[in-house]
C-alpha cells in the first residue's frame, strides 16, 4: 500500500491530515540529526507473541533453496461466485480448509467492514453460513471479525468444508481499496478471508483506521472466482482468466492469500513482463492515465524486482486504475492505482514490489507491518535510485527506531509511513551497506526461496541474515528485530 505522492497530494493535502509520506520522492528531504538511528534499541512495542512457529537463531548462513517453496497441498481450496450491480456485490463463497491444529471455530475476517472504508458507507452482512452441510449461527464481535463455531473440536488434519453468502455494498469516495463510483466498481479483500496460519491459528489482530493494512491470511489455491456483472462492462481480477461469455467471467489462481476484483469501462492494454508474464492494466474512464504507458511500467518494475529476489510469483499481472483512490494497494496478482500513480511516481513500482513481499512472502500486516512495507519501499528505492535519499528524511521522535512496531501503536499517530516505510527502507539500505550489496542480496533472495508462500515473522528475517551479523546489528538497531 502506498500513499498518493506528488502532484495529488499537494491538490490533497488539506483532506489528508495523516499524509506524513506525502512529499514526491526525488525532493530529498534535507540532512537532519533526528534521521540517524540511536545506538540504543529502544523497548519493543510489540510484545505480543509470535504468529508462527519462530525458528531458533543460531549461526551460519542456512543452505539457499534451489527455488521457491511450494505451497502447502494442504492450504485452503476457495470457490466464490458473485455478481456486481452498481455497489453491490452479492456472493457465496465455499472454503475448503485443513487446520493443522485442533480448533473449535472458524474465523473469518470482513475487511470491507474496516473503519476507512465503513466510514465511506461500506457494509458486508454474512446472511447465510454452512459448515459440512450443517446450518451455523456465527458471531460479530467486531465488524471485522466473523467467528463461527464449529459441533466439537476439529482435529488437526480433518478438512472442513464452509460455505457463507455473503452482501457487500460498496463505498463511495473511500482513498481505501473498495469503491464503485460510475460503472466502476472494485473490491480487494471484498470477500470474507480466511484467518488461519499454520502453526499459529487464528489472526484476530484489531483493525486499523490508517491508510494500511491489517490483514494476515495463508496462500490458498482460488479454484475458481466466478465474477457476473452487466454486460459491456470488463472485469479485472486475481488470478489467471480462464473464460468470459460477457457476463461471466471465471478466474482461477494456484496460490494467492486474497482477491482483488474490479469491473467497469475500462480502457485496457497490455505488455510484456519477464519469463512470459503478462501485465494487463485497465483505466477506467474519465481517468488521464495511459493504459499502454502504465502496463510499460509495471512491466518494467517487474524485470526489475524479479531480477532481484526472483521469478514473478503469479499468473500475471493485473492493474485497475479507478477512481477516488490516492496511492496504491497490493494484492495477489493485481493492483488498484489511483490516476498519475505509476508515471513518474514510485506508487507502482511499490506495489509491484509487494508481490515478493506480502504477495509470496506473507506476513501478519497488523504485528509486524514492516515486514511488507519496509521491503517494499527499498525495493521501490532501488529501483529509482532515492533510496539513499529516503535515509536524510527526518523520523519524528515517536518512530525513530521503531520499524517493528504494530498497526496497534501507529493508530492515532501520523508518522506511521514515515517511521515504517521510509526509516524501514533506510534500515535495509544501511544493513545492505554494512554486510555488503552481493551477500545481502544474496540473502534476501534465499529468503524469499525459503519463505515463499508463508506467513513469516521478524525472526524469519533474522534467520536468513544471521551469518551477516552486522546487518543483523542494523535491524536491531533501529528496532525491527
Ligand atoms: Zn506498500
Amino acid at each position: 500500500m502506498r500513499r498518493a505522492r506528488g502532484w495529488a497530494v499537494l491538490v490533497l493535502a488539506a483532506a489528508l491530515p495523516a499524509c506524513s509520506g506525502g512529499e514526491p520522492a526525488a525532493r530529498p528531504a534535507p540532512p537532519s540529526a533526528s534521521a540517524s538511528p540511536s545506538p540504543v534499541r529502544p523497548p519493543s512495542p510489540t510484545p505480543s507473541p509470535s504468529p508462527a512457529v519462530t525458528p531458533a537463531v543460531t549461526s551460519g548462513r542456512l543452505p539457499c533453496p534451489p527455488a521457491y517453496a511450494p505451497p502447502d497441498p494442504a492450504r485452503p481450496v476457495l470457490t466464490a461466485e458473485l455478481s456486481v450491480d452498481g455497489r453491490a456485490v452479492v456472493g457465496t463463497s465455499r472454503v475448503v480448509f485443513t487446520p493443522d491444529l485442533p480448533t473449535g471455530e472458524l474465523v473469518f475476517r470482513l475487511w470491507a467492514a474496516a473503519p476507512r472504508p465503513r466510514a465511506a458507507g461500506s457494509r458486508i452482512d454474512v446472511t447465510r453460513v454452512v459448515v459440512n452441510g450443517v446450518t451455523r449461527t456465527p458471531r460479530r464481535p467486531s465488524p471485522t471479525l466473523l467467528r463461527i463455531p464449529l459441533a466439537g473440536r476439529t482435529p488437526a488434519g480433518t478438512a472442513v468444508t464452509v460455505e457463507l453468502d455473503w452482501r457487500l455494498r460498496l463505498p463511495v469516495g473511500a482513498n481505501d481499496r473498495l469503491g464503485a463510483r460510475g460503472s466502476t466498481a472494485w473490491f480487494g479483500s471484498g470477500l470474507p478471508l480466511l484467518a488461519w496460519v499454520r502453526g499459529a491459528g487464528w489472526a484476530t489482530d484489531p483493525e486499523t483506521a490508517q491508510f494500511a493494512e491489517a490483514a494476515t491470511s495463508e496462500v490458498m489455491e482460488l479454484r475458481s472466482l466466478s465474477v457476473t456483472r452487466a454486460p459491456g462492462l470488463a472485469v479485472l481480477a486475481t488470478g489467471e482468466q480462464v473464460s468470459d461469455d460477457g457476463r461471466t467471467a471465471v478466474f482461477r489462481a494456484r496460490a494467492v492469500r486474497d482477491v482483488l476484483v474490479a469491473t467497469g469501462a475500462f480502457r485496457t492494454s497490455r505488455a510484456a513482463g519477464p519469463a512470459g508474464k503478462e501485465v494487463l492494466v485497465g483505466v477506467s474512464r474519465g481517468l488521464r492515465d495511459d493504459p499502454a504507458a502504465v502496463a510499460r511500467e509495471l512491466a518494467r518494475a517487474m524485470r526489475v524486482h524479479s531480477a532481484r529476489f526472483g521469478v514473478f510469483p503469479y499468473e500475471r499481472l493485473v492493474a485497475a486504475v479507478v477512481p477516488d483512490l490516492r496511492g496504491g494497494v497490493e494484492f495477489p496478482g493485481a493492483i488498484l492505482l489511483g490516476d498519475g500513480q505509476a508515471i513518474g511516481d514510485p506508487t507502482g513500482s511499490h506495489e509491484v514490489a509487494h508481490e515478493w513481499w506480502y504477495g509470496l512472502v506473507g506476513a501478519n500486516q497488523a504485528r509486524s507491518p514492516w515486514l511488507d512495507e519496509a521491503f517494499a519501499t527499498y525495493a521501490e528505492g532501488l529501483d529509482r535510485g532515492t533510496a539513499a535519499a529516503y535515509a536524510r528524511r527526518p523520523v519524528p521522535a515517536h518512530g525513530r527506531n521503531r520499524v517493528g512496531a504494530p498497526m496497534s501503536y501507529w493508530e492515532g499517530r501520523s508518522a506511521y509511513s514515515r517511521s515504517v516505510y521510509t526509516q524501514g527502507a533506510a534500515m535495509l539500505l544501511a544493513a545492505r551497506a554494512a554486510a555488503g550489496a552481493a551477500a545481502f542480496d544474496d540473502a534476501l533472495r534465499c529468503h524469499v526461496r525459503r519463505n515463499a508462500h508463508r506467513v513469516t515473522v521478524p525472526a524469519d528475517v533474522e534467520v536468513s541474515l544471521r551469518h551477516l551479523p552486522a546487518a543483523v546489528e542494523v535491524l536491531r538497531r533501529y528496532g525491527a528485530l
